[in-house]
């Protein structure tokens, strides 16, 4: 048997202890910015506190999802919201930079799928195309999960959620790689070894299919955040998800005041996947599904 990425994904040794985030400015080939930066932060208690009208629109979200935080959860989504907004000035992580907004449009938006999962008991995924940590990092200190692997594709990005991991003391459970969807998938310690892959703002649901689909454990589910409506999407996917065995895909609306058009489609890993998936960028251009 492969040895199997979801057991490992937050060993030390893919932690990689030595990646500085601290200090992005001269290796991060951001390009066009010449001028001089301030080291990014990566202590928490150094960066101003959240104000209180964020903290009321998270806890009012929390309620109508029926999600009640243990104390070190809501720590966590403290931290890392602290840190994305001291670090997006920088390295744009997002362009909502009014916490209140924060915590509508990525922690609640995020936690929209803590309790379908809770109710699927799994709590551990795979987050690809993480980018600043949605919806992998309030998933996994909502669901408490014992390994959770952000995935992305740029560098930048990888550095921030480390950082993010070690500030708040995730490195035991949480990891984050630089790598891109189509070596995942193809990696033993991570093909059909996830109970959930989720994926925000990645891409189209076809090629999610095929990109998230392989990585789904046998009875595991992708889950992708989309608007609504979804139905075009969906059909658009057929395809796909019926190249990749999916099972009947479910849509679930988020159920948080001000988040009403976004959707959940939870796609069910069906039958066996064909070794060929996920195919390259070019033949997935060349022969879409
Ligand atoms: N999920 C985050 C980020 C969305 S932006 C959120 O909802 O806020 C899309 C992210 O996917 C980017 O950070 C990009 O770098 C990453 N990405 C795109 N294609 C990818 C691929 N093939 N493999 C890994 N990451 C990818």
């Amino acid at each position: 048997m492969p040895p199997d990425r979801a057991d490992t994904a937050a060993t030390a040794k893919r932690s990689t202890p030595g990646a500085a985030p601290g200090r992005p400015g001269a290796t991060t080939g951001g390009g066009a910015l010449d001028r001089p930066r301030d080291p990014l932060p990566t202590h928490v208690q150094d960066l101003p506190p959240l104000p209180e009208l964020y903290a009321d629109v998270l806890h009012a979200g929390l309620r109508s999802l029926a999600l009640d935080l243990a104390p070190d959860a809501l720590a966590v989504i403290d931290a890392h919201v602290r840190l994305l907004l001291a670090w997006t000035e920088a390295i744009n992580l997002t362009a909502i930079r009014v916490p209140a907004e924060v915590a509508r449009l990525h922690v609640l938006d995020s936690l929209a799928a803590a309790p379908l999962l809770r109710d699927l008991g799994i709590s551990r995924l795979l987050d690809l195309g993480s980018g600043g940590g949605f919806p992998g990092i309030p998933l996994a200190a909502a669901l408490a999960s014992d390994r959770t692997l952000l995935v992305d594709s740029v560098g930048k990005k990888v550095q921030f959620l480390r950082t993010v991991i070690r500030a708040t003391g995730l490195e035991r459970r949480v990891a984050a790689e630089p790598e891109r969807a189509e070596a995942v998938a193809r990696d033993p310690r991570d093909r059909e070894a996830w109970p959930a892959v989720t994926a925000r703002a990645v891409t189209g649901l076809a090629e999610l299919v095929e990109l998230g689909l392989p990585l789904v454990a046998p009875g595991g589910v992708l889950i992708a955040w989309k608007r609504h409506p979804v139905e075009d999407e969906l059909a658009a996917a057929d395809g796909a998800m019926r190249a990749l065995r999916a099972g009947r895909p479910r849509v679930v609306t988020a159920g948080v005041a001000g988040l009403e058009d976004h959707r959940l489609v939870v796609v069910p890993r069906g039958g066996p996947i064909d070794v060929r998936f996920p195919r390259d960028p070019a033949e997935r251009r060349r022969r879409p599904l």
